[in-house]
């Protein structure tokens, strides 16, 4: 036995305690003891059945990643499961917390499985690249069949206990004590065995597969470890098991080491590593019960829905009463669309909808432990807005502002309390993205910033910290990348072109489809503000300005970058876009000249790494990691390929080194080339 497991005993039930906090992931030490463990009972003629539990708060939540990029070491869990199911005597998993991954594995590998209610178990491993390595493929289907089979897997679901059991993938739900109902199903089980590899494969229609098989693969993007998914799962039903499970094992071996695998391991241990900040270890994030939300405008009512799925109580405040009522209508809109299609009951939607509390009335916010503004995006009308909140807020509340671009110190600055101000940067949808920025002010304190941290992860977002600079993190990348996009239209390409090669790469949608989606408004109203303060001498690409004055204003207008018929939908390459550009091509004179697709994507990423680079040298963003999380959540950057940094470290030093000169040159007047170290994880010097 290792430190990590432990045998108990109850009458003639063993019990096998996985200790390894803090989720008792299945590291080597794991395996090593629990095969000893399954040796001795086995052995043991006291012994008639076993229980495998978890200590703590869960049982085992997968895997330990760290071990991956190496050869793993044995025993490895096929191994073990095999040793469970040779053992003589039935074992029963008792699954709480979460049971996922190769947990999950062993517990398939039991004789039976119960679990405490609220319990999650599933096979995400696609989610990392891989597919599952022990058996999931090939005893999942023996008990749900090949299709569900292969929409579990390959969607990676988290299953609650209730979905579980309806499944069949756990037999026993309880809500109270687990081990001793655990031990008495044990019990139950006498002295026969019922393990899964002993199950026939319930018959499949083909159409049904081949439903599944499709919904799949292209739900996962046709990523390499969905189509092994998809084929292994597929194979059990032709496969003696054994060999079903040495095919699955090859497959998993492979995937490990694979690019993806690498590419998502490195998010995976970004986003561990993003809510631990070394100076704000000892900040205590204040308590937080209330919300106050200024704007009930798009991202005000996104937010107040992310409150209130959160738990929390919500205060929402408008500058009049027409716009209050469109906001709280749109929330109630929203709750109700819910019910509608199933995603929520009568009884959470009314919950959600008791705690908002709504009004003009600025002294509502007074019993609000955090205020989010989500007004306009002008200095002088946040200023405002933070200037009554420092007359209303109860001393101690945090104050935030969603602002994209504007300075917090400035904003800040309007009160009498700057260090309870941050930035608390949402995307928009704001109830369904996933990332925050939250932002560090001069004068933020810690704790200010901690609570930020914390409420974030508490409504269920990736927060990531950066500074207070112009665009945070993720707008000043996407600002560089878009520029060079422009370069490149000006230079010879077209939207569609650029878009097609950059959506080929795996972005959810290029540059300029993004432009027209969002409109081309605001990007140009920003433009004038800057206009005064621009280098004469920078290259400036006028295309957008053009479009912007001919009224094409993107999707809202019906027209932008490309033509939008029905209602929005469906963009058309449009001939008189293609004019244009060729017009503002030739009074540059410019020649354009034909770019390839591979030089798209070259130039398009490199302009990201340059600038996280620069960002990373000034500490906009403390870690290489935080813009890889900050572009794959907020950005639409292919997971798969890990994000800019991954590809700069993937390249290596004199690589980018030549590929930044290149780009250099490329980018014209004004374009700052970057020392690719801080990418590298060295600071430059
Ligand atoms: P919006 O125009 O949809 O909503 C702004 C709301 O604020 C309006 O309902 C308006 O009535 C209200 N408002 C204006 N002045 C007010 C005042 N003094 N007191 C109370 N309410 C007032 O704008 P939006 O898209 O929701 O953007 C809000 C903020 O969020 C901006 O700072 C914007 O930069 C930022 N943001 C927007 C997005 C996005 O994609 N829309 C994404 C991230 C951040």
């Amino acid at each position: 036995m290792t430190e990590a497991i432990r045998i108990e005993r109850d009458g003639d039930v063993a019990i096998i305690v996985i200790d390894n906090p803090p989720i008792n992931a299945g590291s080597v030490a794991v395996r090593r003891g629990l095969l000893a463990a399954i040796e001795e009972i086995g052995q043991d003629a006291a012994i008639r059945a076993a229980v495998v539990i978890g200590a703590g708060k869960t049982f085992v939540a997968g895997s330990d990643l760290r071990e991956f990029d190496l050869p793993l070491q044995e025993p490895q869990l096929p191994a073990v499961i095999a040793a469970i199911e040779s053992c003589g005597k039935p074992v029963v998993a008792a699954l709480h917390g979460a049971a996922l991954g190769g947990g999950f594995e062993l517990a398939l590998g039991c004789d039976g499985r119960i679990t405490l209610a609220g319990t999650l178990v599933g096979l995400p491993e696609v989610s990392l690249g891989i597919i599952p390595g022990a058996g999931g493929t090939q005893r999942l289907p023996r008990i749900v069949g090949i299709p569900t089979a292969i929409r579990l897997i390959a969607s990676g679901e988290r299953v609650p206990a209730a979905k579980a059991l309806a499944l069949g993938l756990v037999d026993e739900v309880v809500d109270g004590a687990l081990r001793p109902a655990a031990v008495a199903f044990a019990r139950r089980l006498g002295n026969g065995r019922a393990l899964l590899r002993d199950r026939e494969v319930p018959a499949a229609d083909d159409g049904k597969v081949a439903a599944a098989t499709r919904d799949a693969l292209k739900l996962g993007r046709n990523r390499p470890a969905i189509r092994a998914a998809v084929e292994a799962v597929a194979a059990a039903a032709r496969l003696p098991i054994d060999e079903g499970l040495a095919r699955e094992r090859a497959a998993f071996q492979e995937l490990r080491v694979s690019r993806d695998a690498r590419a998502l391991r490195h998010l995976f241990f970004a986003e561990r590593e993003s809510a631990r900040h070394p100076d704000l270890a000892d900040a205590v994030p204040r308590k937080v019960e209330r919300i106050g939300v200024v704007g009930a405008g798009t991202m005000g009512t996104g937010i107040a829905i992310a409150a209130l799925d959160g738990g929390f109580q919500v205060v929402l405040v408008e500058r009049d009463d027409a716009a209050l009522a469109r906001g709280v209508r749109r929330i109630a809109d929203h709750y109700a669309g819910r019910v509608a299609v199933g995603k929520l009951d009568e009884a959470a939607a009314a919950d959600r909808n008791s705690r908002l509390t709504a009004g003009t009335d600025w002294t509502l916010l007074s019993g609000a432990d955090l205020v989010i503004e989500a007004v306009f995006e002008e200095l002088a009308v946040k200023q405002d807005v933070f200037r009554r909140l420092d007359a209303v807020a109860r001393p101690g509340a945090v104050l935030a502002s969603n602002t994209s671009y504007l300075d917090l110190d400035a904003i800040a600055a309007a009160t009498t309390r700057p260090r309870d101000v941050i930035g608390l940067h949402f995307f928009s949808p704001a109830n369904v993205m996933r990332l925050l920025e939250v932002v560090r002010g001069t004068a933020s304190a810690a704790d200010a910033l901690a609570t930020g941290l914390a409420v974030g992860k508490r409504l269920g977002k990736l927060p990531v910290l950066t500074a207070n600079a112009f665009g945070f993190i993720g707008n000043r990348i996407y600002a560089a990348y878009r520029r060079q996009c422009e370069f490149m239209i000006e230079e010879g390409a077209y939207p569609e072109q650029v878009d097609a090669a950059l959506e080929s790469f795996g972005f959810a949608m290029g540059p300029f489809a993004v432009a027209d989606l969002s409109g081309l408004d605001i990007a140009w109203r920003m433009r004038q503000a800057q206009a005064a303060t621009r280098d004469p001498q920078a290259r400036y690409v006028t295309i957008p300005d053009r479009l912007c004055e001919a009224g094409r204003l993107g999707r809202k207008t019906g027209a932008g970058y490309y033509l939008y018929a029905d209602g929005g939908r469906g963009r058309q390459p449009d001939p008189v876009v293609r004019d244009l550009i060729d017009r503002a091509s030739a009074e540059k004179g410019i020649a354009r000249r034909p770019l390839d697709d591979d030089e798209i994507r070259r130039r398009a990423l490199l302009a990201m790494m340059n600038e996280a680079a620069l960002l990373l040298a000034e500490g906009v963003a403390a870690r290489p990691g935080d813009v890889d999380l900050v572009l794959t959540n907020g950005y639409g950057f292919p997971r798969w390929e890990g994000g800019p940094v991954f590809l700069a470290r993937e390249r290596g030093r004199a690589a980018l080194e030549r590929d930044l000169d290149w780009l250099a040159g490329l980018g014209g007047p004004g374009f700052t080339r970057a020392d690719p170290a801080p990418l590298l994880g060295h600071t430059p010097g």
